[in-house]
């Protein structure tokens, strides 16, 4: 059961670390393709290990 539940959740919430300030930002399932700004220092955060 842990697995399942941490998959989920895992697929819902996506955490990306600014390299800059180091703030983990939320992603939203579907922003999790695309290039966000962290929340606090403003600085570009592409997607990482892109699903192939
Ligand atoms: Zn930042």
């Amino acid at each position: 059961m842990w697995g399942i539940y941490s998959t989920l959740m895992a697929a819902f919430n996506r955490k990306r670390k600014c390299p800059q300030c180091g703030k983990v930002n939320i992603i939203r399932l579907e922003n999790k393709d695309k290039t966000v700004k962290c929340r606090k220092c403003g600085k570009d955060l592409p997607p990482q290990n892109p699903r192939v």
